[in-house]
């Protein structure tokens, strides 16, 4: 379905776009329309997932295509292991499929997604090509589960590829920020289902600096909430345990305080508290941090890992080794003393293992992600240009869909395969048929 422009804006708002037209294939010839018309009328083209970039990875000035209603699983090919056993399935799903639907549809076959973000509302081909991540010094992010892609190219050319078929163009597509050709699908490589056992607690950052690697590795997917201005942190800690463990989830009760108000309706007051007397907020975020209390609880795993998000806040995050994690914190909490910044948002600290794919942040090695949040309605950028000063200063990089001010010049020295990857989005879209204001700043 096509329907006439009217203004795009992403998820919190810092992005706005005027796309010339919007349109919503159903099918993989549909697609191919779209981008063979657009191409011959000289416009840019832009696949949208769920608008959840922070940065303008997703906005054009051309025609924005929708894939809301090329969505569901295609097929699913067991996998084995080296003792011939089943050990999961590659699992192909349409690209516009959301993430919170994806869960639910694996876990009725038995199968589950290896890791997720701690939100679900993305597209799957948006998630991944942005390079999303969960934590887990195991688990590497979202693109690291790829094995197979299907891609229309801008002369509408269809390409399905693998490690074994057009293994460069998969190398460069499993996080490819939108700028190689429009994903149609994905084969992603899932695993039986599994349930997590979550403990969530109360701790301190000065306890945790101590051995930053250690608690990395202290559970399958250990990750912990800084209160800024405070000592206090929130740690979770996720156990994997077989699918057929026996669930206790959070009750409704418990879910409607902790999960719903004290995250969400709660928190925008904190939030909007601080915006009015910026001066209170280190009151507010020890007042936050005191409200979280200790609870561990267990449920099928694509529920413990995402919850929702409803308070609305722009972020930064980079990738640092995981061995500089500390040290980084420790200066981004002299930073924000000194400064004189205040940010009502928790800071999250996650891990996640190196993986091979080239645009990755965790690329050839072990990351810990630190990520800097600011309320929707209060200024960001001096808190952020601070921040990333010392992310830059130890080496980090950042997340393709979250706010930073690199450039293609200052990434190629950044990233291994800067120049592998604009290699192959030279030769599938030499006139920049995808291109948009975010590829013209990060890509040559
Ligand atoms: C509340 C919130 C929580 C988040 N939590 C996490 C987290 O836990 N971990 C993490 O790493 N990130 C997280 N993010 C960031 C988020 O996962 C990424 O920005 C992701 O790209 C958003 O997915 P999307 O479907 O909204 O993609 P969009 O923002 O719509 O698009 C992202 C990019 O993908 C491209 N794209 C989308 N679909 C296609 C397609 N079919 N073919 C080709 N290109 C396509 C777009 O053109 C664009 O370049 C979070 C963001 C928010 C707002």
């Amino acid at each position: 379905m096509t329907t006439p422009a009217a203004p795009w804006t992403n998820w919190t708002g810092n992005v706005v776009a005027d796309p010339i037209r919007r349109t919503a294939p159903t099918t993989v010839a549909e697609v191919t329309d779209a981008v063979i018309s657009a191409a011959e009328l000289g416009t840019r083209v832009k696949c949208v997932g769920a608008g959840h970039s922070f940065t303008p990875a997703a906005a054009t000035d051309g025609v924005l295509i929708s894939l809301d209603d090329l969505t569901g699983i295609e097929s699913i090919v067991p996998t084995r292991g080296a003792d011939g056993r089943v050990n999961g399935a590659d699992v192909t799903v349409w690209a516009g499929t959301r993430l919170h639907r994806l869960g639910p549809l694996l876990w009725d076959l038995g199968l589950a997604q290896p890791n997720l973000g701690d939100f679900a509302e993305q597209s799957l081909a948006g998630a991944v090509s942005t390079g999303t991540h969960g934590t887990g010094c195991r688990a590497p992010g979202l693109p690291a589960t790829v094995v197979g892609i299907q891609l229309v190219a801008a002369d509408g050319t269809v390409i399905a590829c693998s490690r074994d078929s057009h293994p460069d163009v998969f190398a460069a597509a499993r996080l490819g920020i939108g700028a190689l050709g429009i994903i149609t699908k994905m084969t992603i490589r899932c695993v039986p289902a599994f349930a997590l056992h979550a403990d969530e607690r109360p701790w301190t950052l000065s306890a945790v600096l101590q051995d930053m690697e250690g608690f990395a590795r202290s559970a399958d997917h250990a990750e912990f909430y800084w209160f800024p201005h405070t000592d206090a942190i929130n740690v979770k800690r996720n156990t994997r345990l077989p699918g057929d463990a026996d669930l206790k989830p959070v009750s409704r009760l418990q879910s409607a305080i902790s999960d719903e108000f004290l995250s969400n309706e709660g928190f925008e007051a904190v939030c909007r508290a601080a915006t009015r007397r910026p001066s209170i907020t280190p009151r507010l975020n020890r007042f936050t941090a005191r409200a979280l209390s200790a609870r561990t609880y267990t449920d099928r795993s694509y529920r413990v890992f995402a919850s929702p998000r409803r308070v609305r806040f722009r972020e930064m995050e980079y990738a640092v080794p995981i061995a500089a994690a500390g040290a980084v914190l420790g200066d981004i909490r002299d930073m924000i003393d000194r400064s004189g910044v205040l940010t009502p948002f928790p800071m999250e600290v996650r891990f996640a293992a190196a993986d091979d794919v080239w645009l990755s942040t965790a690329h050839g090695r072990e990351v810990c992600y630190i990520a800097v949040h600011q309320y929707h309605r209060m200024d960001h950028t001096e808190l952020f240009r601070l921040a990333e000063e010392i992310f830059l200063a130890a080496d980090g990089r950042p997340h393709w869909g979250k706010m930073h001010t690199r450039t293609a010049d200052d990434l190629s020295s950044m990233v291994e395969h800067f120049d592998d990857f604009v290699e192959v989005r030279d030769r599938l879209d030499p006139d920049r048929v995808f291109g948009n204001t975010y590829t013209e700043r990060v890509l040559p």
